[in-house]
């Protein structure tokens, strides 16, 4: 699958990423590696290269970004390491120890990273994949009204999709996402908002289940991989649709469908960039029927199927329980069936 950002083969099938992962980020025999103090400068100034097996402890890619930014000009030297920025690893997976990085796993994402500085990293640091400038605010549609245009993080150099690894109780997953674009779900041992969708599927699964604000995709792949026969993700970020309908193909070997096909082009959607009429952009064939549309969430009731539908609502911000019962009522008095915040 030709990845749309850097048109490289970025993307791979569940199954060959989930196939490389046991031993990805632990060390070989050969290894070696230094701690290094995260709230002290670099203490002195050097960095060694990856071991022969390719392989270099995350310490020591930090030590070798730091370099660059001294010798550029940005740091002066006095920063503390963990000022070059945060290490988002591909795949993401929760690993108990800090890992060894083989070539092309690290997304960077730093408030502080010029264009000069991301293009040194990406062609002399071989583990960097992608450099990000992030900034201090959340990127991707994070207000549900759509009065507010997203932001997004400027990709400097490289590429930024990468994946993520979510456990469910009926498997992995295996979620991509494109890092400037959309808010970052760290990988957990435990995810409250899968394990939550799971309870209300074990108590029997849905005729239709709806991921209103689907993000990635991942609530509503997790009720597919659950064996929901209908399930219907939208988004109103043309990037969030988007990923949604490309981590259905990456997944679909787990799934019941065979094949998936997509009516709009990356380029289409992402010229779009909110869309408020729910636009059917990816259906599969099979068995099981998932389909993403490209939407607000509160026009989604004009393509519902009839009849009730299960339907969870994964808003960004759940803290203003005022707004959140008045969203679930707007949602009931349109939508038969249930709906319910994860
Ligand atoms: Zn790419
Ligand atoms: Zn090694």
């Amino acid at each position: 699958m030709k990845c749309p950002v850097c048109g490289s083969d970025c993307i791979e099938d569940a199954g060959v990423v989930l196939g490389r992962l046991p031993d990805l980020f632990s060390p070989c025999d050969q290894c070696s590696y230094r701690v290094l103090d995260k709230n002290a400068p670099l203490p002195d100034g050097k960095y060694t290269p990856p071991c022969r097996c390719g392989k270099r402890f995350i310490d020591e890619v930090y030590a070798h970004l730091y370099v660059i930014l001294v010798e550029e000009g940005v740091f002066s030297g006095k920063e503390p390491l963990r000022a070059v920025g945060s290490p988002l690893i591909h795949p993401g997976v929760f690993t108990a120890a800090p890992p060894f990085l083989p070539e092309d796993s690290l997304v960077l994402l730093s408030p502080r990273v010029t264009v000069p500085v991301a293009e040194r990293f990406v062609a002399e640091v071989p583990e960097i994949r992608g450099v990000v400038r992030s900034g201090d605010f959340v990127p991707g549609a994070v207000d549900p009204t759509l009065e507010k245009s997203p932001r997004t993080y400027d990709l400097l150099a490289g590429c930024d999709v990468r994946a993520g690894i979510f456990p469910t109780s009926a498997g992995p997953l295996v979620i991509y996402t494109q890092q400037s674009l959309i808010h970052i779900e760290f990988p957990r041992p435990r995810n409250p908002k899968i394990e939550s969708v799971e309870r209300r599927l074990k108590e029997g699964l849905p005729a239709v289940f709806v991921d209103a604000c689907a993000g990635n995709g991942t609530l509503g792949l997790c009720a597919a991989l659950h064996g929901v026969g209908k399930v219907i993700l939208n988004d109103a970020w043309y990037a969030a649709a988007y990923w949604s309908a490309q981590n259905i193909h990456v997944n679909r070997k787990a799934l019941k469908v065979t094949g998936v096909t997509t009516t709009l082009s990356y380029d289409e959607m992402k010229a779009r960039q909110v869309s408020r009429e729910p636009v059917l952009v990816a259906e599969t064939e099979g068995e099981q029927d998932v389909s993403v549309f490209f939407g607000d969430y509160r026009e989604l009731w004009k393509v519902l199927p009839p009849g009730p539908v299960c339907a969870v609502l994964d808003l960004f911000d759940k803290s203003d329980m005022e707004a959140n019962r008045r969203i679930m009522k707007e949602w009931r008095d349109r939508v038969p069936g249930e709906v319910f915040i994860p």
